[in-house]
């Protein structure tokens, strides 16, 4: 990889082990079999449990149907479904031959998923009951070639198939899945999964990330399970997010390439549920979004469960004020370490980490090792320490582009190579990084920067605000003005919050565009603001007026 000699840019050395892998199928499948009979996943609801072995055994028997029915390298195929271990299955099935996964959101509308499966073509679509609605959209898909239904019972009728018939009918036990993975690939060239983008300003973009991709960030998640290992004796990690979204679906393949961790999976957040999950199942770790941690913050329900075994919270996917990360401290008495970590699914999910001994209060971290990174201003010259810009990365974890996309990766990824994240940050002297928001997204108050996320941390940390989201709303003198939407606990008024926000920020931030109480703040499933929706909330509040 060429990097220009440039003072400015950041490196924290290289990885400390090699990505030499045949496949990502061949890193799998030695992870898999080092675990064996340990526990690696736990249906929370359920309580089912799976090994290693069963992870293992069920995979390659999808590998080997998916290979008898015609699946060969490069295939797409798509997984509509909630959380479940014939995902898995079939989703290291895909990898194991090469082809291509590319899991999608449940929670699409009609025109959401026309879209997404426009981009991805799968030439299979494997479709569960919580995803019954798609199905007829999915059936007029002249691409696809196959249905697999994960539930019911259906016979062959040459589209459809229930998920047990297709791999008695199809299963070939003459294809030796384990020496196939032997045979070397262009890792770095080999599309192993697409992913949506967010959408959280426009439809999403179908993002490609190789196998070596895949590897490069099982590798890293190795070493930092073996730090884990030296303070606690058992990682036990609960996580609800969905597996169609990278957090969720890294998560997964983190957890199987780690034979030292358990992942108890939930579908969705239910309070009750959740707390009785960390509880019961002694959880250590959780790696959640920003509401995650509100609730955990501000939830009355906090001392009715013994929530003691909680040692790491990682917080990723949008941006967490430092008032809400010291709430989270000071509830478990400063015996847990509170951390944030940084993102995007173009860069294979994470690049910037705390660790548990040099982590600072607000910063999302220090870079990962075997990735450079650098802060740019708007004229692409790099930055030094505490100069806010654009945050770019280069290294193993960027993602091949878009799918079908020339264009758009063209202006994501430049001709050296840099990954443009969209988001706007700077380092300290110790090169730790500080988000502030994603450039997009920042308020215009007579040409100064307001970043919403500062707002929206500030607002939080009123005792009778539960969740706020801010927005800039158009004005002719200003340009845009802060607005926020919130949720309350309580007696509050409008001018309450302003007089609190412009108390505590500098007058150009304080929320002259107004103040709206809500009932709930949207977010995508990823725990995101959609502030696309704040937007059309707005618009239609003022075309009522
Ligand atoms: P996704 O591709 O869905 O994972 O979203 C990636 C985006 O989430 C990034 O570009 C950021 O805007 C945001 N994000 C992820 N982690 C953080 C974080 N720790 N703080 C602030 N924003 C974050």
């Amino acid at each position: 990889m060429e990097i220009e000699n440039d003072p400015n840019i950041v490196y924290k050395g290289d990885l400390d082990e090699s990505l030499d892998y045949a496949t990502f199928g061949d890193l799998l499948v030695k992870c898999l079999k080092a675990g064996g009979d340990k526990i690696s996943m736990i249906d929370g609801v359920t309580e089912q449990q799976w090994t290693f072995n069963d992870i293992l055994r069920e995979s390659i028997k999808a590998a080997k149907a998916l290979y008898g029915s015609g699946i060969r390298q490069n295939d797409v195929v798509s997984i509509l479904s909630e959380n479940r271990i014939e995902y898995a299955a079939f989703a290291y099935g895909t990898l194991f031959l090469n082809a291509t996964i590319a899991p999608t959101n449940i929670a699409y509308t009609e025109r959401e998923l026309k879209h997404t499966l426009d981009i991805t073509r799968p030439k299979y679509v494997i479709i569960s009951k919580a995803a019954q609605e798609d199905l007829e959209i999915v059936k007029n898909l002249s691409y696809v070639q196959r249905i697999i239904l994960l539930d019911g019972d259906v016979a062959d009728d040459g589209r459809q198939i229930s998920y047990n018939n297709f791999i008695d009918k199809f299963a070939r036990n003459d294809f030796d899945v384990e020496r196939f993975i032997q045979q070397p690939i262009k890792i770095f060239e080999q599309v192993g999964v697409i992913f949506m983008s967010s959408g959280t300003t426009g439809l999403p973009k179908g993002v490609e990330l190789s196998q070596g991709n895949l590897i490069a960030c099982a590798v890293l998640n190795f070493e930092k399970v073996k730090l884990g290992l030296q303070l606690f004796e058992k990682l036990v990690s609960l996580s609800v997010a969905p597996w169609f979204h990278a957090m969720g679906f890294m998560g997964k393949i983190l957890c199987v390439t780690s034979s030292a961790l358990t992942l108890v999976y939930l579908n969705k957040f239910e309070p009750k549920l959740y707390l009785r999950c960390i509880e019961k199942y002694k959880i250590v770790t959780l790696h959640i979004p920003p509401p995650i941690i509100i609730f955990l913050a501000k939830t009355p329900l906090f001392s009715k469960y013994d929530l003691s075994s909680l040692k790491i919270i990682v917080c990723g996917a949008a941006p967490l004020s430092r008032e809400v990360e010291d709430q989270v401290r000071e509830r478990f008495n400063n015996e847990i370490f509170v951390m944030q970590a940084y993102g995007q699914t173009e860069a294979t999910l994470g690049v910037l980490f705390c660790d548990v001994v040099s982590a600072k209060p607000g910063s999302v971290g220090e870079l990962v090792k075997g990735t450079y990174g650098k802060v740019i201003d708007g004229d692409g010259k790099s930055l030094g320490p505490y100069k806010v810009g654009e945050l770019c990365f280069k290294g193993p974890l960027t993602m091949i582009g878009y799918r079908n996309n020339p264009s758009e990766t063209a202006s994501t990824i430049d001709k050296q190579g840099w990954l443009h994240s969209g988001d706007l940050g700077y380092y300290d002297e110790d090169y730790q990084f500080y988000i502030v928001d994603r450039l997009k997204e920042l308020i215009k108050y007579k040409g100064y920067q307001v970043p919403p996320a500062e707002l929206e941390g500030v607002l939080l940390s009123h005792p009778k605000i539960k969740d706020a989201g801010v927005i800039g709303i158009p004005d002719e003198v200003a340009g845009e003005l802060p607005f926020a939407f919130v949720v309350k606990e309580g007696d509050l008024t409008g001018q309450e919050v302003k007089d609190f926000v412009a108390k505590t920020v500098s007058n150009p931030k304080w929320l002259r565009g107004g103040v709206k109480f809500i009932d709930e703040i949207p977010k995508n499933p990823s725990g995101k603001i959609l502030r696309r929706e704040m937007k059309e909330l707005y618009k239609s509040m003022k075309s009522k007026l």
